[in-house]
C-alpha cells in the first residue's frame, strides 16, 4: 500500500521499501516491477561491477542489514553459492 501512495503523490525519485530491501523508481529499466520500481542493491551493485546482473547472480549484503546499500557492503555472487552461504549460518545459529 505505501508504494502506491507514494506513486499517487508524483514522487518521481522516490525510494520504498518492500520485503525489507529498497526500492528505487526506475521505469526504464526492464526489470523494474508493474509501478516501475528495482531494488536499489542491484542497481547499485551492477554500478559496481560495472555491467548488469546475470540472471543467475544475486546481490548479498555483507553485513546482514538489507538497507545498507554501499557499495563496500554489497557482494555479488552466484545464486546456489548466495544460499549455501546462509543456509551455513543458519545451521550455525540453530546451534547444531
Ligand atoms: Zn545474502
Amino acid at each position: 500500500m505505501g508504494l502506491i501512495t507514494r506513486i499517487c503523490k508524483g514522487l518521481r525519485f522516490s525510494r520504498v521499501s518492500e520485503n525489507g530491501y529498497y526500492k528505487v523508481r526506475s521505469t526504464d529499466d526492464p526489470r523494474s516491477d508493474r509501478h516501475g520500481y528495482v531494488y536499489e542493491h542491484r542497481l547499485v551493485a551492477e554500478k559496481k561491477i560495472g555491467r548488469k546482473l546475470a540472471s543467475n547472480e544475486v546481490v548479498h549484503h555483507k553485513d546482514r542489514n538489507k538497507k545498507n546499500n554501499k557499495p563496500s557492503n554489497l557482494r555479488v555472487m552466484g545464486r546456489s553459492e548466495h544460499s549455501k552461504l546462509h543456509s551455513r549460518e543458519r545451521s550455525r545459529q540453530s546451534g547444531k
